[in-house]
């Protein structure tokens, strides 16, 4: 757990969700020092800006050997975002799905202002490795989270600035479950329960009830892919596969 695979520093693009929670720990399991950035755009689901907090304290808390290579965590604001998006993640409208099959949660060509952003950072402080939890396997098709888009990206982001970034999606081909299986290798069920309880992915933004997999509405598309996931995963551990009732 504690070997370091790349003599470098790297940041993680770290929303406080359970893929960017993965993420982090994936990137302190290899780099020699990881910081964090996030962006709060107005997201209606802005409590998961509340969980990164609290999800970095207890990492470094119940995770020493990571905790000393934890390094500075950063939030921009990016509520320009708002300002020209029409989505139901950054309006009181329900979720539901457009007719392009793309949920309307799409803010578009979101992930590549959160990467550039990233990189002017990461150029600044010196950070050239860039973490991200996009994945194209049991994603909603958002076209900005396909491997192809982000290895182009890398390859803009190095030209554009005349430094060689280097862009890590360790979630890619990974489906949720696999995501739990990565944690779980990673820093075993501690981490997994860490992830659980402290990350947030409920679109609605539902801290009030804990459900087997996590917090969450139930309903939301975020809370119906990780509720999925889960029981994937715990089937395949040979665990209770059923839900648990939702604990108050
Ligand atoms: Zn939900």
């Amino acid at each position: 757990m504690s070997q370091i695979i790349q003599p470098e520093p790297a940041l993680v693009l770290f929303s406080g969700g359970q893929d960017s929670a993965t993420c982090l720990a994936w990137a302190l399991a290899r780099f020699s020092r990881v910081e964090t950035i996030g962006f709060d755009y107005g997201q209606r689901h802005r409590i998961e800006l509340d969980c990164r907090a609290l999800l970095l304290e207890r990492l470094r808390r119940e995770f020493p050997d990571w905790g000393g290579r934890l390094g500075a965590d950063h939030i921009i604001d990016l509520g320009v975002l708002g300002q020209i998006s029409d989505t139901a993640l950054t309006r009181e409208s329900a979720i539901s799905f457009a007719a392009s099959g793309l949920p309307n949660t799409f803010v578009p060509g979101r992930n590549l202002l959160f990467f550039t952003f990233a990189a002017a950072l990461g150029y600044r402080r010196g950070l050239r490795h860039l973490v991200g939890g996009m994945c194209e396997t049991d994603y909603s098709g958002y076209p900005d989270c396909r491997d192809d888009t982000l290895k182009s990206l890398q390859a803009t982001l190095s030209l554009g600035t005349e430094h060689r970034f280097v862009v890590h999606t360790p979630l890619m081909w990974r489906d949720k479950a696999a995501t739990w299986r990565l944690a779980e290798a990673l820093g075993g069920a501690a981490l997994v329960e860490l992830i659980r309880r402290d990350s947030h992915s409920c679109y609605a933004g539902d801290r009030e009830r804990l459900h087997a997999w996590g917090y969450g509405c139930g309903t939301c598309p975020a809370c119906d892919l990780r509720r999925h996931g889960w029981l994937e995963y715990r089937e395949g551990e040979g665990g209770a596969a059923e839900e648990l009732p939702a604990e108050s």
